[in-house]
C-alpha cells in the first residue's frame, strides 16, 4: 500500500496534534515514528487509519483519497494496532483473531477455510497456536500483545499501523517481530510502526521523527539520529556510534542538558 499525507493537520477540539505534514511511505517500506511522548504519533497513525478525520490536507491510500473509501474498505487494507489495544469481551485468543478477518468475510457469521488458514497463520506467526484457547483476561502484557498483533495479521492487510508493538515484548519476541515486519515488507505490506526505543527504531531502513505535531526529519537512521537532532527533539545528550556487526546506528544515552543522569562511564 502507498501512503501519502499532504498537508495534513488534525487535533483534538481546537488544540492541533499534528501540524501541516507532508509524508509519503511507499509500498513495502518499513517506516518508523519516533518524537517524544505527546509528539502526534499516535495521532498520525489514527488519522492513516481513518480513526481520526484531518482538519485539513488530504490523506491517499493508493491513489485514492481516505475519505472516498468506505471504513470497510480501509479495515480490509489496513491492519492497526492500538497502544493499548481493548477487547469489548473476555474472548479467546482464537475468537478475538477470528475477528481480525471480519472486514474481509462474504457473511458475518461464517468463516470459510480460507479464513481459518489466514486466522491459523497469524496464531502462528505470533507464536500464539498454543495459547488459542485461552481467554483474554489470563493472559500475560506480551502474550495480550501479540494476540492484537495477531488480529492485525489475520486481516491479510497491505498496510500495518502498529502503535507500539515492541512494548511488553521480551528481547527474542522483538527481534521476531521485526523480522516478520522484514518478511511482510518484503511481500509488498506497508508497515509503520510507532517506537520509543531509539536502537530499536534505528534498525529500521527509514525514520520519521515527530516533534510537537511537526514532522521534523525523515530519512535514513544515519541522516535523523545525529546527536544535535536527537537533542533537539528529546532534550537528550546522547552518543551515536555504529554497529561493528550490523552497520546499525547505534545511540548511547549518557546524560540530560541538566547532566543529572549518567548510564555510561
Ligand atoms: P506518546 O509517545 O505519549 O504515546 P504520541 O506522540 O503518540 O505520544 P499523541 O497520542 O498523538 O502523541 O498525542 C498528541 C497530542 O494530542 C498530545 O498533546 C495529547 O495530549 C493530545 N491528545 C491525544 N489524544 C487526545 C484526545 N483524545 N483528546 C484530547 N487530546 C488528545
Amino acid at each position: 500500500m502507498r501512503i501519502v499525507l499532504e498537508r495534513v493537520s488534525a487535533g483534538y477540539g481546537k488544540d492541533l496534534a499534528l501540524r501541516e505534514v507532508d509524508l509519503e511511505i511507499g509500498e513495502g517500506e518499513l517506516l518508523a515514528v519516533i518524537g517524544p511522548n505527546g509528539a502526534g504519533k499516535t495521532t498520525l497513525l489514527r488519522v492513516i487509519s481513518g480513526a481520526l478525520q484531518p482538519s485539513a490536507g488530504t490523506v491517499y491510500l493508493d491513489g485514492r483519497p481516505l475519505s472516498e473509501l468506505g471504513p470497510r474498505e480501509v479495515a480490509r487494507r489496513i491492519g492497526a494496532v492500538a497502544q493499548i489495544p481493548e477487547a469489548s469481551f473476555d474472548f479467546t485468543v482464537a475468537e478475538l483473531v477470528e475477528l481480525g478477518r471480519l472486514p474481509r468475510l462474504r457473511f458475518p457469521d461464517r468463516l470459510t477455510e480460507r479464513d481459518r488458514a489466514a486466522v491459523k497463520r497469524a496464531l502462528e506467526l505470533v507464536g500464539l497456536t498454543g495459547l488459542a484457547e485461552r481467554r483474554l483476561s489470563t493472559l500475560s502484557g506480551g502474550e495480550r500483545r501479540k494476540a492484537f498483533i495477531a488480529v492485525a495479521l489475520a486481516r491479510e492487510p497491505t498496510g500495518l499501523l502498529l502503535d507500539e508493538p515492541m512494548a511488553h515484548l521480551d528481547l527474542k519476541a522483538q527481534l521476531e517481530l521485526l523480522f516478520l515486519f522484514r518478511e511482510w515488507a518484503g511481500e509488498g505490506v506497508t508497515v509503520v510502526a510507532t517506537c520509543h526505543d531509539l536502537n530499536l527504531a534505528a534498525t529500521f531502513p527509514r525514520l520519521a521523527l515527530l516533534g510537537g505535531g511537526r514532522l521534523l526529519a525523515c530519512g535514513p537512521p544515519t541522516e535523523v539520529l545525529t546527536r544535535e537532532g536527537v537533542r533537539e527533539a528529546f532534550g537528550v545528550e546522547v552518543e551515536v556510534s555504529r554497529d561493528p556487526l550490523t552497520g546499525a546506528v547505534q545511540l548511547r544515552y549518557f546524560r540530560l542538558p541538566s547532566g543529572t543522569f549518567r548510564t555510561g562511564p
